[in-house]
């Protein structure tokens, strides 16, 4: 039987705070829940088990650290911010299924944390029960697409990412084409995942309270197979980067004067020969880029 998470409770927070004179640090993002209603919504959504290894991404004072620590098998919390480690000390030491790791989630290993930890906890499983990894957290706003973008170039067997971030953010991931959200960050998104909304976050479920709404989103991970079929993703991303980089011009005009995007011999592409592209896959020469879905510019990778 797991314990119950006990930090929530609004006076425990406050007190915890003032005992420790933390100060909330601006620069590493700092927003934390006050309200117990969003890390159940958070659980429930990422479908956390006793058999899941999940990695959280600042933990803070580990209010939703708690919540996860009771649902899962075990829990890897990474903090940047070196003041709350004592905090999480106390928080977190009615749990002994969670590692805190101080440090830079962007500088870290995560293949070999993920590598050792899902090992770790198949053994004291003892049931021969599939291990499953989870990404949970409330993200710092300053610095969610590259985490995100991380977590999904890299590759790693993450089954599901579940997150709190900026509500424009979360629309831009889910944007169909012809929006204005949609963009490269759709795209590269939906290639890797499928994204699907949890639950809108009001401001006053924070502390401090942040200037816009926040979302849940939960992405589930493609495996390889089951992505969109393109001979080189690297080049896919490199005409979608030159497409919404230039978000006004035509294609062909974004696609010959893209700096990112080069032949095999290092020169850029000439007009003709991005018409030429652009007529093999039956598209208009006067479309733009955010008229395209992943398969369309799939297909235009293909062939260019
Ligand atoms: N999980 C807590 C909560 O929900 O109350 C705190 C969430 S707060 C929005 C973001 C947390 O991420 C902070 O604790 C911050 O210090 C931490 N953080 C910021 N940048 C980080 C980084 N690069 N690596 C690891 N943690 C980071």
């Amino acid at each position: 039987m797991r314990n119950e998470p006990w930090l929530l409770k609004p006076q425990k927070t406050k007190e915890i705070l003032q005992r420790y004179g933390i100060r909330m640090q601006k620069k590493f993002g700092q927003n934390f829940l006050i309200d117990a209603h969003v890390p159940e919504k958070i659980v429930a959504a990422a479908d956390i088990t006793g058999t899941d290894f999940v990695i959280e991404i600042g933990p803070g004072i580990g209010t939703l650290t708690q919540y996860l620590c009771q649902a899962a098998g075990s829990v890897a919390a990474i903090e940047i911010d070196r003041h709350l480690l004592p905090v999480l000390e106390e928080t977190l030491a009615d749990w002994d299924n969670v590692e805190v790791i101080s440090g830079d989630v962007m500088k870290l290993n995560l293949a070999a944390l993920i590598e050792e930890k899902t090992a770790a906890l198949a053994a004291a499983l003892q049931t021969g029960a599939a291990v499953s990894v989870k990404v949970v957290a409330n993200l710092p706003y300053y610095i969610t697409t590259p985490i995100l973008m991380k977590l999904l170039e890299e590759e790693l067997p993450i089954d599901s990412i579940t997150v709190m971030i900026q509500k424009e953010v979360a629309d831009r991931m889910q944007a169909a084409p012809g929006t204005a959200a949609y963009g490269a960050l759709s795209l590269a998104v939906q290639y890797y995942a499928e994204p699907k909304l949890a639950a809108i976050v009001p401001p006053n479920c924070f502390v401090p309270r942040p200037n816009v709404d926040s979302a849940v989103i939960h992405l589930a991970q493609r495996a390889p197979a089951e992505r969109i079929r393109v001979q080189d993703s690297g080049k896919m991303f490199a005409i979608i980067k030159a497409a919404f980089a230039q978000r006004r011009k035509t294609l062909v005009n974004a696609l010959r004067n893209a700096a990112e995007l080069r032949k095999p011999d290092g020169t850029s592409y000439t007009r003709e020969e991005a018409e030429q592209a652009l007529t093999a896959c039956g598209f208009p020469l006067t479309i733009r880029g955010e008229a395209l879905g992943l398969q369309e510019f799939a297909n235009l990778s293909d062939v260019l």
